[in-house]
């Protein structure tokens, strides 16, 4: 099964995977029926997850019916009891929206959410994250997962997550991070699927984070919190829901601005 996925993952593209995706895997989910581990953003369970990686697979990983992965399965966790999201109806902005999260977030938030991208179909606007179609502080939400390591200029995409977010909003921003790294890795030199496999650790991928991936999401203007949530969780937990026991939160906030003036210059 793993080697079927890994190929899959390798030849469709990318903006057509979990289109197909969603398909498929309800198909095979009749070979995982039980009860050992769940999925808590769909609410299914199953004798085991499928296996999930471009390159190396992991063994549990991915939920048959939503398509969750262990990272989504934390953030579903993180915005029901660390967020108010689900009860404010914030403006969301979710860029390259992931097909776990998509119908519910419609359903919840209706015209108050915007998906965008650059190629996937899922999305409702195309737009490249690095120059978005948004007036300024246009959202009180943001989501942006796993693309800053495939676009050509991340700093620009991120200064454009913090253009568009309002003052006093927040946002999760994740990318794979290689913490053996003490600074981001990126050659604009190195431009083949081969290569970049080599050295980023997937076919395209441009750059590999390092620890100062924080410090990066800071540049942009953001608060930055890393937030090891996942430890605060049972193991219990962890394993019945298969998080990832290692994966930090970066929760930005864009910070309230408050103006001082003398009444004098009115
Ligand atoms: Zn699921």
């Amino acid at each position: 099964m793993k080697h079927l996925i890994r190929w899959f993952l390798n030849h469709i593209p990318r903006k057509y995977l979990q289109l197909f995706a969603q398909f498929a895997t309800r198909l095979i989910s009749v070979f995982y029926i039980g009860n050992k581990v769940e999925c808590n953003v769909c609410r299914r369970h199953y004798r085991k997850f499928l296996p999930y990686g471009y390159v190396k697979s992991r063994a549990n990983a991915l939920c048959p019916n939503c398509l969750s992965l262990e990272r989504h399965r934390l953030m579903q966790l993180y915005l029901q009891y660390k967020t108010k999201f689900y009860t404010s109806n914030p403006r969301t902005l979710h860029v390259a929206p992931e097909f776990c999260f998509l119908r519910r977030f419609e359903r919840l938030l209706g015209e108050n959410y915007v998906t965008a991208d650059l190629e996937s179909p899922l999305a409702k606007v195309k737009m490249d994250v690095q120059a978005m179609p948004f007036k300024d502080n246009t959202f009180d939400v943001i989501f942006c997962n796993h693309i800053l390591e495939h676009v050509d200029d991340d700093l620009k995409a991120l200064h454009e997550l913090y253009r568009v977010l309002k003052p006093g909003g927040w946002g999760i921003i994740q990318s794979p991070i290689n913490y053996d790294r003490t600074t981001t890795y990126e050659d604009a030199n190195i431009v083949t699927p081969e290569e970049r496999t080599k050295h980023f650790g997937q076919h395209d991928h441009l750059r590999e984070f390092g620890a100062d991936y924080a410090l990066r999401l800071a540049k942009a203007g953001f608060d930055v919190i890393e937030d090891h949530y996942v430890e605060t969780l049972s193991p219990e937990k962890i394993k019945r829901n298969a998080l990832p026991e290692h994966e930090i939160i970066y929760f930005v906030k864009k910070k309230m601005t408050v103006k001082s003036i003398d009444s004098q210059d009115l």
